[in-house]
């Protein structure tokens, strides 16, 4: 529970993020996350309820305990006249067993700015930088505040791609995003917070039941209309479409609710 005057930021948020996994938490402007996100780093203190990060309160937690973790915040660093190099190498010196600075470089994608001023990166590189400094530590658990915003579409990919490589390397990823594609591509299981609340706990597929949700069905008629039909049995419809037309069914799709709309849908109700 976290409180401020009389906005209640956190009013009960029960959940178990195992080791390896990626944890998306998914919500609203002002739904409590960069909050939740923000105890577990042990950079806010809660007002009630246990935490525990890695086996320690984070608000006891020590300099040890904090090497093992890296942190993405919401806003970006400045670092005025430094250079992306001067900076990534700087920080490695906090760490008990950084990585190689080079290599992280390299990995966020910024090579080619090795050697410019910090100033002078684009959004999307300022939000890459911070990535850097997330992970020079060789965390074991990386938190990410809205990791990409303002990244480009390749970016993204390229983003994803190297969370995915710190996944497989053992490292829990607990991230904040918007972008529900992001969590879909990401995450081995979302939250959604509303309003403090914690709404539902699940793999991206599972959410809200989203696999045993109506599928739509449409097809164009020989008229040439488009025709939709909801149907718990989508591959009848289809074979009987087929049947129907004599072979291809001409501008058939079959889906299912996105993970946009079932969150959506869920955030809607409150
Ligand atoms: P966003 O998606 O916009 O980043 P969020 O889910 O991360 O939102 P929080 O930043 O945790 O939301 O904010 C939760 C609530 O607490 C909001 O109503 C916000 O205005 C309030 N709040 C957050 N930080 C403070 C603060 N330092 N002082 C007062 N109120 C705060």
């Amino acid at each position: 529970r976290k409180v401020y005057g009389d906005v209640v930021a956190v009013d009960g948020i029960d959940l178990a993020v195992h080791r390896g996994e990626v944890f998306a938490l998914l919500g609203p402007n002002g739904a409590g996350k960069t909050t939740t996100v923000e105890i577990l780093e042990g950079f806010r203190r809660r007002d009630g309820g246990e935490v525990s990060v890695l086996g320690v309160d984070p608000d006891r937690a020590d300099a040890r305990w904090r090497s093992r973790v890296g942190i993405v915040l919401q806003g970006t660093g400045e670092f005025d006249e430094l250079t992306v190099a001067e900076v990534v190498h700087h920080f490695a010196n906090f760490y008990p067993e950084p990585d190689d600075p080079d290599s992280v470089i390299d990995r966020v994608g910024l090579a080619d700015k090795a050697r410019a001023r910090t100033h002078t990166l684009s959004g999307g590189q300022k939000r890459r930088l911070d990535v850097a400094l997330g992970i020079i530590g060789r965390p074991e658990l990386l938190f990410l505040d809205e990791p990409t915003t303002g990244f480009d579409p390749k970016a993204r990919r390229e983003f994803w791609e190297l969370i995915r490589n710190l996944a497989t390397a053992g490292t829990t990823i607990v991230l904040t995003t918007h972008y529900l594609d992001e969590a879909e591509a990401l995450a081995d299981r979302v939250a959604v917070i509303a309003a403090g609340r914690l709404v539902d706990v699940a793999a991206p597929a599972k959410l809200g039941d989203r696999e045993n949700a109506l599928a739509t069905v449409s097809w164009r008629t020989p008229e040439g209309d488009l025709e939709h039909t909801k149907s718990a049995t989508p591959t009848a419809l289809v074979s009987e479409l087929a049947a129907r037309f004599g072979g291809e069914v001409p501008g058939l799709t079959v889906t299912r609710p996105s993970l946009e709309d079932v969150y959506l849908e869920m955030i809607g109700h409150r």
